[in-house]
């Protein structure tokens, strides 16, 4: 009995090590396009594989039915990844936020663990091997690879993940193989990615960092916010809070950002700072009137944003109103988002397969019996933070466990 996993990489890997601690008596084989398995992990984390959130549930993840995560992670919980981990040898370090991380801060080692076990099982790793084309006989699948190698399966399990950085190995050709055996796909675009606006807002604050609250909003709208350092670039928005936020952008128009500068403080605590300021500092230009309180650069582009046209205005000149409108401005900075940096920059893919075309029990094929997805593959991603991995291993587990049974 012969299982073929397409894909070696964080889904696939985990459904081999579970086939094989089910099923003994079967041969198990990764299909991995690149030269070695697990290339992504090696990103992950920068550098440090946060490899799970203790705080996973249903709530971080996103898709047409994002309950479909439901079943498969109360399934293979977080608890399970930790254990499965600490027993190949990795000792979780929790960080903000419940992140969870390997206590040697090396993604090296989630990778190394992953492959010691998956040598320790006798799972054979065919590298190199491009699949091009899947097709069904009554009896198995058939996978042929573009160097034309050809590769039999009783069962076979797609864990070739999305589009998102496909220097990487994941390039979206998973998509059109199960395409090809007449799975739906949602429509795709790139999440936890930077975010783009117009270029002339933010070119004068290219390399400032700012401590502080970032507010997604749609007409008027409230949608998310999260804390942290918001990094300007010359294309627009970088930094832990825009990765987080981006999750929420796919398939929504007319997203505006709007950054608290100062998020402990109260619009009426702003004015009060700044008319305080007005009367200690009255001498000053707007050029220096901000020092020490923002960075002068968002400073002088603030007072630009209230009308001041001139740098060389004086603080006594300030009235009331214009002090209000800088006020409101430090914290609600606002602006238009114009995209996203795409694939090559995106840490996963939002949309994929339609997992209506899937039973989440067993993440088996409704339409093409003996046939499995799991990871990215499928129209579920996560939040930033553990999440998405955390989907990798409880999919992947769960898809090369009912993949097993079945050959029992
Ligand atoms: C830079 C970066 C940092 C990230 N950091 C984190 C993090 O810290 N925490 C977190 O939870 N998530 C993180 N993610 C997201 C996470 O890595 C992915 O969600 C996860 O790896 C998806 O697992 P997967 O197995 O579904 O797909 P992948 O890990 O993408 O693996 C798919 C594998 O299939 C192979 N493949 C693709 N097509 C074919 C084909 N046709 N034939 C054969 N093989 C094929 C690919 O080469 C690849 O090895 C990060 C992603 C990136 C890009």
């Amino acid at each position: 009995m012969k299982l073929v996993i397409l894909g070696g990489g964080a889904s696939g890997m985990a459904a081999a090590i579970e086939a094989a601690h089910t099923n003994a008596h079967m041969d198990i084989i990764i299909a991995e396009k690149l030269d070695r398995p697990g290339k992504k992990i090696l990103a992950t984390g920068n550098g440090r594989c946060n490899f799970s959130n203790i705080n996973a549930s249903v709530d971080n993840y996103y898709g047409k039915d994002s309950n479909f995560t439901a079943w498969c992670l109360k399934r293979f919980t977080v608890n399970d990844t930790v254990n499965f981990f600490n027993q190949l040898g990795i000792f979780p370090k929790e960080e903000d936020k419940g992140k969870l991380y390997p206590f040697s801060g090396q993604a090296s080692s989630v990778l190394d663990c992953l492959r010691n076990e998956i040598k320790r099982l006798g799972i054979h790793m065919e590298t190199g091997f491009y699949a091009k084309e899947i097709s069904k006989s009554k009896k198995s699948f058939k996978i042929t690879a573009a160097d034309k190698r050809v590769l039999y399966a009783d069962k076979l399990i797609v864990a070739g993940g999305g589009c998102a950085s496909p220097v990487l190995g994941s390039d979206g050709s998973c998509f059109e193989l199960l395409r090809s055996m007449g799975h739906r796909v949602s429509e795709l675009a790139p999440a936890l990615v930077q975010m783009k606006t117009d270029p002339k807002e933010v070119r004068s604050l290219q390399g400032i960092k700012v401590n502080g609250v970032l507010r997604l909003i749609q007409k008027d709208r409230y949608i998310a916010e999260d804390r942290g350092e918001i990094l300007f670039t010359d294309y627009g928005i970088s930094g832990p809070p825009v990765f987080q936020l981006s999750a929420r952008i796919p398939f929504r128009k007319n997203i505006i950002a709007s950054i608290d500068l100062m998020p402990d403080n109260s619009p009426k605590e702003v004015y009060d700072i700044l008319e305080y300021r007005r009367s200690c500092l009255s001498h000053l230009t707007m050029e220096d009137f901000f020092t020490g309180l923002l960075n002068k650069r968002v400073g002088n582009l603030i007072a630009r944003r209230a009308g001041i046209d001139k740098l060389s205005f004086k603080a006594e000149m300030l009235d009331d109103r214009l002090l209000w409108s800088i006020a409101s401005l430090i914290k609600d900075y606002r602006l238009e988002i114009k995209g996203t940096k795409g694939f090559g920059n995106a840490q996963v893919t939002a949309g994929g397969v339609l997992t209506a075309d899937f039973d989440e029990k067993t993440m088996e094929s409704k339409l093409v019996k003996g046939l499995y997805a799991c990871g990215e593959v499928l129209d579920i991603y996560g939040d930033c933070g553990g999440y998405n991995l955390q989907w990798a291993w409880s999919s992947g587990r769960l898809a090369g466990k009912s993949a097993a049974e079945a050959l029992m």
